[in-house]
């Protein structure tokens, strides 16, 4: 997992702020308070999956917040206040972690190069960055259909494995802030990793520095705007703070990424309450 960088003024300008609505941290309309984080606590000891665990963590760490705020223009849902980078760090070293991942290596290849062929249309080859690439499955993925590819990375032990199983790829054991290469690539790839990040405006300004003009982004991320998702937000099962703490729409990310030199993007159909997209660099 791909952790960023927390600024300290911003945690603390959060706390004084949790008797207030906040305005949208993408683009900056009014919010609403959808639940609160006490009625999400109640629901995930109820349910037989990961949630009841990670709430069993969040009680026992007193990791809390107030509420989810979903923005009047946007739709974006996001947790408030954003936990600091100092609580996500003990939650990335203490509970997360590649949790049977390893297992599931020859699948989750096949489905990268199954999506990469998808892509093939737009874009055929040459450099590929993987942000968040965990034990580096999408990257030999791409490796296999024909790409240089990259991977970067904040767990240190991920990397290790990764170089150790793909040697012919490229690992970085790096937050994205902190990975200067000096190229930028044909094809970012950012699978399930922006719901996991604080500061998407500022993560989304990486990910266009390193996107090569002409190149493109694809993004996968759960959908909060889908028709299948619960009605009841803090029962849908991709609600998990403070592993997750932001949800998009299709109209988030349209205008979070104009917003940060990208074209429109292109949305993929997908029955499950889940974004793809891809979106071509300016
Ligand atoms: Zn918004």
């Amino acid at each position: 997992m791909l952790l960023q960088k927390h600024d300290e003024a911003t945690d603390a300008a959060s706390a004084n702020s949790s008797t207030v609505t906040p305005l949208c941290p993408q683009c900056h309309a009014t919010t609403q308070v959808i639940g609160s984080c006490d009625d999400y606590m109640q629901h995930a000891a109820t349910v037989e999956d990961e949630r009841k665990h990670i709430s069993a963590y969040m009680a026992a760490h007193r990791v809390s917040f107030d509420s989810f705020v979903e923005c009047t223009a946007c739709g974006l849902i996001s947790i408030t206040p954003m936990p600091s980078g100092e609580t996500l760090a003990h939650f990335y070293q203490n509970y997360y972690g590649s949790r049977g991942y390893a297992n599931k290596g020859p699948k989750k290849i096949a489905r990268t190069r199954k999506r990469l062929q998808k892509l093939r249309r737009y874009v055929q080859g040459g450099t590929f960055l993987d942000i968040g690439c965990n034990l580096g499955f999408s990257v030999e993925a791409a490796r296999l259909e024909g790409f240089d590819a990259t991977g970067i990375e904040i767990d240190a032990n991920a990397i290790a494995q990764a170089k150790s199983a793909f040697p012919q790829n490229h690992f970085t054991a790096t937050t994205i802030a902190d990975f200067t290469p000096d190229r930028t690539f044909d094809l970012l790839y950012c699978a399930e990793v922006i719901e996991h990040v604080t500061d998407t405006a500022a993560f989304v300004t990486h990910l266009a520095r390193l996107t090569k003009p002409g190149g493109y982004l694809f993004i996968t991320t759960p959908d909060a705007g889908h028709w299948r998702r619960p009605g009841n937000f803090i029962e849908w099962q991709e609600v998990k703070p403070p592993e997750h703490v932001n949800w998009q729409t299709k109209r988030s990310l349209h205008q979070l990424l104009t917003a940060h030199g990208f074209a429109a993007p292109r949305f993929f159909f997908k029955f499950k309450p889940s974004l793809h997209l891809l979106a071509r660099k300016l």
